[in-house]
């Protein structure tokens, strides 16, 4: 038996044992983040259990998983939820579920499921699978362990998430396990094309307007080897963008010939600092490295961290970084 058939059973097993859990996802989620969150939530319903879904923070679900059926998301103050049987998702470490920590602290039992190949495993039990394109994915195989039907809103919540860690299955981490796993969803009742309609032509103008900042502020660095662009609090403001909104933005920059990393530097509304977004294209360095060197994480291709600097101190550390990174390679 491998070490994550064993993993699966254990998380599958905990889940059978407990009842009334928290479910809990990282800040800012994403389309995985919130697919895997809902199709967990019903599933759960199905078997008989109860969830509640949490999200740190007060950050509004970007506009295009808002129709999502998320009316129960609880946010802010955990509250009474403190003290409940706890199931994270897609969060790589303690950290990621915000700087409130009694959900996980207090919680009689902890179960991590995730595709972070950095992931801490802080939890009773953990179902990280790196290989695994997407939170979702891995989920799939603790809904299948316990026996949960795919129902079309099931399926719907898992191929949006997906869906959009795939990159509309085109990024590397899409594996043949990935393509059988859309079209199952599919035939349990997805609709690939609402779906689509909903997550990438229902944006906001304000989106596009954000995106065109970004591409004003594009610096090509290093022979065109870098890319990098930055967001300011001032653009989110007079775009009337909210954080959310620059989701995808990243995927413009990585897309120009020759360039090896990306980045996007970000002062989002609603936060503290700035984050930063990096892209590895065409597999010439491990971005995670880049991101845990500043404090965060992520995969080789995509990852991402938080920061205090500024624009112009985070471009040289960037700089820095990718050249110490890259130099030795050959070209
Ligand atoms: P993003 O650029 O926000 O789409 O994030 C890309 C990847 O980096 C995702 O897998 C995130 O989980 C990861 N990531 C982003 N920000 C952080 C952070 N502050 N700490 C750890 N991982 C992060």
């Amino acid at each position: 038996m491998t070490i994550t058939k064993a993993d699966l059973q254990a998380v599958a097993q905990g889940i059978r044992d407990h009842d009334d859990f928290v479910i809990s996802i990282h800040e800012s989620p994403d389309g995985d983040a919130l697919g895997s969150l809902l199709a967990l939530k019903l599933s759960l319903d199905q078997i008989g259990k109860r969830g509640t879904m949490f999200l740190v923070g007060s950050i509004p679900i970007p506009f295009e998983y808002r129709f999502m059926a998320l009316e129960d998301l609880v946010r802010g103050d955990p509250g009474e939820l403190v003290g409940r049987p706890l199931i994270a998702l897609d969060a790589a470490n303690e950290s990621r579920l915000g700087s409130d920590q009694r959900l996980l602290t207090e919680a009689p039992f902890v179960a991590v499921i995730d595709h972070h190949h950095d992931n801490s495993r802080f939890g009773n039990v953990n179902l990280v699978v790196a290989e695994a394109s997407s939170t979702s994915e891995v989920l799939r195989d603790v809904l299948a362990e316990l026996k949960v039907r795919l129902t079309p809103e099931i399926a719907e919540a898992l191929y949006i998430a997906l869906v959009t860690d795939t990159g509309r299955f085109q990024y590397a981490n899409t594996s043949p396990k990935t393509l059988r796993l859309a079209a199952e969803l599919i035939e349990a009742g997805a609709d690939a094309h609402r779906i689509f309609q909903h997550v990438y032509e229902t944006i906001e103008l304000s989106k596009l307007k954000l995106l065109a900042r970004a591409l004003e502020h594009v610096e090509v660095y290093e022979g065109g080897r870098l890319v990098i662009s930055y967001l300011e609090r001032k653009d989110f403001e007079e775009t009337g963008a909210s954080s959310g909104a620059s989701e995808g933005v990243i995927d413009s920059l990585r897309a120009v010939a020759g360039v090896e990393m990306s980045a996007l530097i970000q002062e989002p509304p609603e936060r503290d600092g700035r984050r930063v977004s990096l892209r590895s294209s065409r597999d010439r360095l491990d971005v995670s490295e880049v991101a845990r060197a500043s404090g965060g994480g992520g995969h080789r291709q995509a990852a991402g961290f938080a920061s205090k600097l500024s624009v112009e101190e985070l471009i040289t550390f960037l700089r820095n970084e990718f050249v110490a990174k890259t130099s030795g390679q050959a070209g």
